[in-house]
């Protein structure tokens, strides 16, 4: 008799549940879909429904045949990939793919790998809910034929290279126009006149509250011979205590976490990316490896947009709560948060830890820092939800003599409450105890001068908070749709890790804007969304949706393509005039951002570069370094359109013949013209560098148009951003694990046969 097979799509998940069902159970992973719309064509037959004609990538045929092997040998099989759209969308593929029908296949669900939920999941196995493939199916292809028919189009009227697609649109509109606002921003001058007061021997700090029987806003005081003025006149007079106003209030435990709260506030407290948080999240939730207890599941499902918490672990953190902090800390029944997001589905659970009891500290040897960190944000704000709210005390008190008055509030907790396990950024201002009429003095009063500040940059939290807050994001989509507008060139991090647009995204977002309104309408895409939810719950169909989208859009495509010049669009006139043939120059734009050029192209080649600000880059001098000791040639340090590199020799006239360059080599990422000295550039003008061999093919690491990578015979990979290597100083063990991982899929890049 053949063994119970349960496939899910990750390894690690598969070694996780592996563990609880034990030995009658045998259980394999899919890594990842196992089909998909193919990599070469748009895969979509409009005419036919729009059906999708999936396939098995060839990197996934392997894989499909020892699953086929394993269900042909298995008694029963189940099908256990993540509990949302995608999740049941690689349930299908699997069904299909294994032969099983659907709507008898078995499907289970849990929101967390313990041995609790998966016996329960086990108990009551479901069918594949096609309602849920359907929404999936929907978002995939009507995704695929905006950026398959979009895309080229961009290529043909702005630059070759550029990408567009449905969501990630929307998202770079925020940027650019927060970035419009704050170039419009004109900036204010204030004061604030900070007064530090004492009563008995306490000094304590106070605000400005009346001036000559005036009060005074914020930005009432404009100049500094203003707030001096009035520094004198303060500090001249005694001070009176007018009031003393005391109150009681109560601070409610934040609900536990969601996706987007949860990507909002790792960003926010402990600076990773949407990207990086799903990660981790998901290393926590597939499963650790914890000493002798083996591969545990520690967090439940990361994508999910419901506040649910588990009768269990509402039982679970009350007694944890109890044994830990005392009884005067834990509730007397739970507290519950209500779903307030669209589309939270009540089935779902909310961000927690699988074992309350799981302290951050007893799992500190098993977790790398980012997931411990990540995991003691879980878990804190989980537990926390189920302890007393904290009390507090505010006093206000009002001081005043005859030429103005101040006010100053301070807090004192009384009983902690959850901020005990999750303490609160603002600080206790402590007050000395005074009464109404006491005597107190005004020790000093520092004038600062402040600015208004423009609106700010989008970090990761805000972007996905803004997504949200317009029902443009699903749990599933916030992270991608970020990663996307940087990767395809369109956003920039900047010091701060917060989004900027690049010049083409102007350019792109501007046409779209004016050309494509509803590619890029906010409203539009939350109704789009919403459409998905209404496929997921059955309530429509995916065919129709598809059509009314596709059909007027594919229409505008090709007006726009007949009517749309790219002159027009990306070209704007100069007074300057070429140095070479005395045609006018214009400005254009290119992938990589402005540049000037000359308008008798191609006849004239002619082109200057520019600074981000739009005014000419200098010709800089090439700068000598020192002599190559191989062929005795000088190394040169320069400057050219796409930013400093390094040079070998000159290029000479034979070579021009010939249509020869010299040797060349760019800069590495995050590296600026000083650190170049003879020996970093000699190192960039070595590559490629050869490292070694990787199944028989010699692995090669060099630069090229989208930065550093490696290379072995067909495969290659990019080096990762984040890594602690270089292309200078990768190792040939550290490039064999690259190679072994599998890469990461990009959109289509090829062009629509008409
Ligand atoms: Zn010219």
């Amino acid at each position: 008799m053949g063994k119970r097979l349960v496939i899910v799509e990750s390894p690690t998940k598969a070694k996780t549940v592996k563990k609880i069902l034990g030995a009658a159970y045998e259980v394999t992973s899919s890594f990842g879909h196992i089909r998909d719309l193919p990599k070469s064509k748009m895969g979509i037959e409009i005419d036919k429904d729009y059906a999708p004609q999936y396939e098995v990538p060839a990197d996934k045929k392997a894989r499909v045949a020892e699953l086929k092997s394993l269900a042909s040998k298995a008694e029963e099989i189940y099908i256990a990939t993540d509990d949302d759209r995608e999740g049941e969308a690689i349930g299908w593929h699997l069904a299909s793919v294994l032969k099983i029908d659907p709507k008898k296949a078995k499907r289970i669900v849990f929101h967390e790998i313990t041995k609790s939920a998966i016996e329960r999941a086990m108990s009551q196995p479901r069918h594949i809910n096609l309602d849920l493939v359907d929404a999936q199916q929907a978002r995939r292809v009507l995704d695929r034929l905006v950026g398959y028919e979009l895309s080229p189009f961009l290529w043909n009227k702005v630059a070759r290279g550029l990408s567009a697609g449905r969501v990630q649109s929307v998202a770079m509109r925020f940027v650019v126009e927060r970035e419009r606002e704050r170039d419009a921003f004109n900036k204010e001058e204030y004061w604030s006149l900070d007064a530090f007061m004492k009563h008995t021997e306490t000094e304590f700090e106070a605000k400005l509250a009346t001036f000559q029987g005036k009060k005074v806003g914020k930005m009432d005081i404009k100049t500094a011979e203003h707030a001096q003025t009035m520094t004198q006149t303060l500090l001249a007079s005694p001070y009176v205590i007018d009031s003393i106003e005391q109150k009681a209030a109560k601070k409610q435990p934040k609900p536990p976490y969601r996706t987007s709260t949860l990507q909002q506030d790792a960003n926010s407290r402990l600076g990773f990316s949407s990207k990086q948080t799903m990660r981790l999240a998901q290393q926590l939730y597939e499963g650790i490896r914890l000493g002798k207890e083996g591969m545990t599941g520690l967090i439940t499902y990361m994508r999910t947009d419901s506040l649910n918490l588990s009768e269990q672990f509402l039982q679970e953190a009350n007694a944890y709560v109890q044994a830990t902090f005392g009884a005067e800390y834990a509730l007397s029944k739970p507290r519950v948060f209500k779903n307030g997001s669209k589309g939270a589905q009540e089935a779902h659970e909310a961000i927690r830890p699988s074992d309350p009891t799981r302290t951050p500290e007893s799992l500190k040897d098993h977790l790398d820092p980012r997931q411990y960190k990540l995991y003691d944000l879980i878990w804190r704000r989980a537990v926390a939800t189920q302890m007393k709210e904290a009390l507090l005390t505010k006093d206000t008190v009002l001081m005043s003599s005859d030429v103005g008055s101040f006010r100053t509030t301070g807090s004192v907790i009384t009983f902690p409450g959850y901020l005990k396990l999750y303490p609160d950024t603002t600080k206790e201002l402590l007050l000395p105890s005074m009464q109404q009429g006491d005597t107190v003095t005004l020790q000093r009063l520092e004038p600062t001068q402040h600015f208004t500040e423009p609106p700010a940059r989008y970090s990761d939290a805000t972007l996905v908070k803004e997504l949200e807050e317009h029902g443009i994001g699903r749990p599933s989509t916030f992270a991608p749709t970020i990663s996307t507008i940087i990767d395809r060139g369109y956003v920039e991090r900047d010091e701060a890790k917060r989004l900027a647009p690049t010049d083409i995204a102007y350019t792109v977002n501007d046409l779209l804007v004016e050309h494509f309104p509803h590619i890029v309408d906010k409203d539009f895409t939350a109704d789009m969304e919403q459409k998905f939810d209404d496929i997921e719950e059955g309530k429509t169909a995916w065919v129709p949706v598809i059509d009314a989208f596709y059909k007027p859009f594919h229409k505008t495509l090709i007006e726009k393509d007949k009517s749309l010049d790219k002159k027009e669009l990306t070209e704007e006139t100069t007074d300057e005039v070429c140095d070479k043939c005395q045609s006018p120059m214009v400005i254009k734009i290119g992938r990589f951002g402005k540049f000037m050029a000359c308008s008798n192209y191609p006849a004239c080649k002619h082109t200057i570069p520019l600074n981000k600000d739009g005014s000419k880059r200098e010709e800089v001098e090439p700068e000598s370094l020192g002599k190559d000791p191989e062929t005795g040639l000088d190394v040169t340090l320069r400057t050219g359109r796409f930013g400093p590199y390094v040079q070998l020799g000159e290029q000479t006239e034979e070579m021009k013949k010939n249509k020869e360059k010299p040797k060349r080599g760019s800069l590495l990422r995050g590296m600026v013209l000083e650190d170049v000295d003879f020996k970093t550039a000699l190192q960039l003008l070595s590559l490629p560098r050869t490292l070694g061999e990787w199944k028989g093919e010699p692995i090669t690491a060099q630069m090229g148009r989208f930065g550093p990578y490696i290379k072995a015979g067909e495969e290659s990979r990019s080096l990762p951003a984040k890594a602690d290597y270089t292309v200078l100083t990768i190792t040939p063990e550290q490039a064999t694990e690259l190679l072994n991982t599998p890469k990461k899929t990009r959109a289509p890049r090829t062009k629509k046969s008409a």
